[in-house]
C-alpha cells in the first residue's frame, strides 16, 4: 500500500499552534486540578507530547457536580423557554463554524484523524448537530390523557437533572455533541469527561459555550482518567444520569457504579462486531468499495465498523481479489496530508492491541490476504489488513479489534447469512448488499442490530437514531429519540368538575 510521511511531523504541511485550553472547566472558569497534577496528551503521528492537561480526580468531580447541581437547581438554564435555550445553542453552533480549522486541527493532533475530513465534515457536522437540537428545544411536550374514570391528566417532560457524559476518543468532537447537544436542549446541566487521549477539543468547546451565552455551571469539563475522574462521576450521588460511549467492559463498570450509588439511569453505546453481508447479485466493484470504507474509515476506530464481511460463495473469490487490490491503493500517512486516507491509530495501547489481534488471526489459521504490519518507524500507523477464510469461532471474528482489520467470511444460503450475521454478542449495526428487495427486507428484519444499512454504510443523519441491541448497549443517540436520555416524564392528574372524588 502507499505510505506517505509516516516518520514524523517535521514535514507536516500544517504548523501546530500553541494549545490554548488545558485546564478543567468548572462553573464557567478554567481552573487547575485540586491536586495540581497534569497529564500528557500525545500526538499519535509521533508518539510525542502535544501539551500537558489538568488531571481531574474525585475532588474536581465533586466541584464540577456542585456547579452543575447549583446551575440545575437554582440557575436559569432549565427554566428558560426552549426557544431561549435554542437561540443560545444556535449562537454556539455559529461560533463553531467560525473556528472550524482550529478545532479540526486539535482532533487531528490528538486522535490522528484526517484534517481534511475534520474541516469538511466532522466539525461543520457538529455545528449542524447543535442546530438540530436547538430546533428541538422548543418542541418538547407531553400528552393530554383522557383517563378511564373521572380524572384528567397530562404529562410533563422534564429535564432529568445533572448528567455525566463520558466521551470516547475516536470522534472527540462528534461524541461530545451527540451527548451535549440533546442534554442542552432538554434543559440539563452536565459534567463532561473527555477521553484522556483526546481532551483538547472538549476544552475548546467549553470556551465557545461560554462565549455563546451558555450560563456558568451548565457545561463543566473535567479532563482526566477513566478509573479516577470517570468513575467518580458514575458513582456520584448527585449525578442523575450517565451517558457513556466506549468499551463493553467499561460499560459494565458504569452500570455497577450506578447500581451501587444512587441508581442513576444509564445509557450505554458500547462495542460492535458488525456484519456487512454481500450477496451474489451485488455489483462487486461497489460492494468492495463499501466493504473497504466500512472497515478502514477513521482507521477502523469506529464502533459500527463493518469488521465482519460475509460474502456469498458465487462472488467470494472475486471480492477477495478486488479487496486486496483496492487495499493496496489505500494511502496511509500523515493525516494533515490531503492525499492520505488513513492516519495513525490513537495511541500506543490501541496500536499494540490491534497488532496482537493480527497475530491471533494468523495463529488461528485465517489467511492474511494483505497488510498485517505497522508502517514507518515513528507513530502508530498500521497497514490496512484483510484476513480471508475467517470462521465464526476465531477471536478476530468475535472480538472488537477497533482497527483497520477486516475478517472476510464465505456463506452459501440466506439462512446461513442471517444465522452467522447474528453469531456475535454485539448488535450495533449491519450492512446488506443486494439488488433483491425481498432478500434485503428479510435480512434487515432478521438481524438483531440497532441500525441496518442496505446498499450503503455509515449513512448517519442527525435525524436517524442509532444504538445497540444485545451487548452493544441501550438507549438511542441522534434523532429525537436521543432527547429521551435526558428527560423524565411526570404525570399530573386532577379530578374533573363534578367528579365524585372531589
Ligand atoms: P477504550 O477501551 O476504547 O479506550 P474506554 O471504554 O476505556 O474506551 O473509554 C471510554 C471513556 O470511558 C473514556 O473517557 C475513559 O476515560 C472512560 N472510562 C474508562 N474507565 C472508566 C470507568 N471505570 N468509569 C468511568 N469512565 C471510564
Amino acid at each position: 500500500m502507499a505510505v506517505l510521511d509516516v516518520n514524523g511531523s517535521s514535514e507536516s504541511p500544517v504548523k501546530i499552534p500553541e494549545i490554548k485550553f488545558t485546564k478543567l472547566f468548572i462553573g464557567g472558569s478554567f481552573v487547575d486540578s485540586a491536586s495540581g497534577k497534569t497529564f500528557e496528551t500525545v500526538d499519535p503521528r509521533t508518539g510525542e507530547a502535544i501539551a500537558r492537561v489538568a488531571e481531574g480526580d474525585k475532588e474536581d468531580v465533586d466541584l464540577a457536580v456542585k456547579a452543575a447541581r447549583d446551575a440545575f437547581d437554582h440557575g436559569p438554564w432549565p427554566r428558560l423557554s426552549g426557544r431561549a435555550r435554542g437561540r443560545i445553542m444556535l449562537k454556539f453552533a455559529d461560533l463553531i463554524d467560525e473556528h472550524v480549522e482550529e478545532l479540526a486541527l486539535l482532533d487531528t493532533i490528538d486522535a490522528g484523524k484526517l484534517f481534511s475530513w475534520g474541516k469538511a465534515v466532522d466539525i461543520p457536522g457538529v455545528a449542524e448537530l447543535l442546530r438540530y437540537y436547538a430546533g428541538a428545544a422548543d418542541k418538547i411536550h407531553g400528552d393530554t390523557l383522557k383517563m378511564s374514570r373521572e380524572f384528567q391528566a397530562y404529562t410533563l417532560r422534564e429535564p432529568i437533572g445533572v448528567v455525566g457524559l463520558i466521551i470516547p476518543w475516536n470522534f472527540p468532537s462528534l461524541m461530545f455533541f451527540i451527548k451535549v447537544a440533546p442534554a442542552l436542549a432538554a434543559g440539563c446541566t452536565m459534567v463532561v469527561k473527555p477521553a484522556q487521549q483526546t481532551p483538547l477539543s472538549s476544552l475548546y468547546y467549553a470556551h465557545l459555550a461560554k462565549l455563546a451565552g451558555v450560563p456558568d455551571g451548565v457545561i463543566n469539563v473535567v479532563t482526566g482518567n477513566g478509573p479516577t475522574a470517570g468513575a467518580a462521576i458514575c458513582s456520584h450521588m448527585d449525578v442523575d444520569k450517565v451517558s457513556f460511549t466506549g468499551s463493553t467492559e467499561v460499560g459494565r463498570l458504569i452500570m455497577q457504579a450506578a447500581a451501587m450509588s444512587n441508581l442513576k439511569s444509564v445509557s450505554l453505546e458500547l462495542g460492535g462486531k458488525s456484519p456487512l453481508v454481500i450477496f451474489d447479485d451485488a455489483d462487486v466493484d461497489k460492494a468492495t468499495d463499501l466493504a473497504l470504507l466500512g472497515i478502514l474509515f477513521n482507521k477502523g476506530e469506529i464502533c459500527v465498523a463493518g469488521s465482519r464481511v460475509l460474502v456469498q460463495e458465487g462472488i467470494y473469490d472475486e471480492v477477495a481479489k478486488k479487496l486486496a487490490e483496492k487495499a493496496k491503493r489505500w494511502v496511509v500517512g500523515d493525516p494533515f496530508n490531503p492525499a492520505v486516507n488513513q492516519g495513525p491509530q490513537v495511541d500506543k495501547k490501541q496500536f499494540e492491541r490491534i497488532l496482537s489481534y493480527i497475530e491471533h488471526g494468523k495463529r488461528e489459521g485465517a489467511t492474511l490476504l494483505t497488510g498485517g504490519k505497522p508502517c514507518g518507524h515513528k507513530g502508530y500507523y498500521i497497514e490496512p489488513t484483510i484476513f480471508k477464510d475467517v470462521t465464526d469461532n476465531m477471536r478476530i471474528a468475535q472480538e472488537e479489534i477497533f482497527g483497520p482489520v477486516m475478517s472476510l467470511m464465505k456463506f452459501k444460503t440466506i439462512e446461513e447469512a442471517i444465522q452467522r450475521a447474528n453469531a456475535t454478542r454485539y448488535g450495533l449495526a449491519a450492512g446488506i448488499v443486494t439488488k433483491d428487495i425481498d432478500v434485503a427486507n428479510r435480512v434487515s428484519r432478521s438481524i438483531r442490530a440497532g441500525i441496518i444499512w442496505i446498499n450503503c454504510y455509515f449513512a448517519f443523519d442527525n435525524d436517524c437514531p442509532y444504538g445497540g441491541y444485545k451487548m452493544s448497549g441501550f438507549g438511542r443517540e441522534q434523532g429525537l429519540h436521543a432527547l429521551d436520555n435526558y428527560l423524565q416524564t411526570k404525570s399530573v392528574v386532577t379530578p374533573i368538575y363534578n367528579s365524585p372524588w372531589l
